[in-house]
């Protein structure tokens, strides 16, 4: 397995579901330009071939196998961002076996060198826990359905702000309530709460954070 411990300039951004951690990663690798990786794509692309492959999410050995031998190229695809595979990569990733066979993968994504950010939901916690950056991005349950909402609305009529904060609370309780690595901030993360904060304040938020970590 890579060891945890390589020197790179590492930018770990963690948070529950639309919280805005992508946004921020994102804008955040753009600026300092350096690569980025979205985590949870991972995790929903072994969900994907799982029911591409007529497989139960219930299958955690069929799982591990798929995620031992995911490839990059494989998630950059706009399916993988919906809803449904949201939900079923959650439950896929809360098999430690499937976790693991992440490991490595993101350990050498983020220790390349030029640096890299990352955003899921453990980067601070157990694939970097030596990142020079790392930002845990909050918000209210309320203000991250609303945001969701707002998203799907455009494409859905049929879409409730209920439902949306049903499925974000159901999210945050498997995510936070499994055994390996739930989603919980490091104990050196920098507690970013954007639920008063629009993206441009968020994003200027974030970076006097990278700032202040980068000149100590
Ligand atoms: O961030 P996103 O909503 O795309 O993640 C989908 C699911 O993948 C999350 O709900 C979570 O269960 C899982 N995930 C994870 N660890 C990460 C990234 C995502 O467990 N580093």
């Amino acid at each position: 397995m890579v060891s945890a411990d390589k020197r790179a300039f590492v930018i770990a951004i963690d948070g529950p579901a639309a919280s805005g951690k992508g946004t921020l990663a994102k804008r955040l690798a753009a600026h300092f330009g350096m690569p980025h990786l979205d985590t949870g794509m991972l995790y929903r692309g072994v969900a994907r071939v799982m029911l591409d492959d007529g497989r139960s999410l219930e299958d955690v050995d069929a799982a591990a196998d798929v995620a031992e031998s995911l490839d990059l190229a494989e998630i950059a695809e706009a399916r993988l961002r919906g809803k449904e595979m949201g939900e079923a990569a959650s439950v896929v990733a809360a098999y430690p076996k499937v976790r693991k066979a992440l490991i490595d993968l993101q350990r050498r994504f983020a220790f390349q060198p030029s640096g890299a950010v990352l955003d899921g939901r453990d980067i601070g916690t157990v694939i970097a826990p030596g990142a020079e950056v790392k930002i845990f991005v909050t918000a209210s349950p309320e203000v991250r359905a609303k945001r969701r909402f707002d998203e799907l609305a455009k494409t859905d009529g049929s879409v409730t702000l209920d439902a949306v904060l049903a499925d974000i609370r159901k999210r945050d309780e498997r995510d936070s309530g499994r055994m390996s690595a739930p989603l919980r901030a490091a104990e050196d993360a920098h507690l970013l709460d954007t639920s008063a904060l629009d993206i441009e304040a968020a994003f200027r938020a974030a970076l006097a954070v990278v700032e202040s970590c980068r000149s100590n």
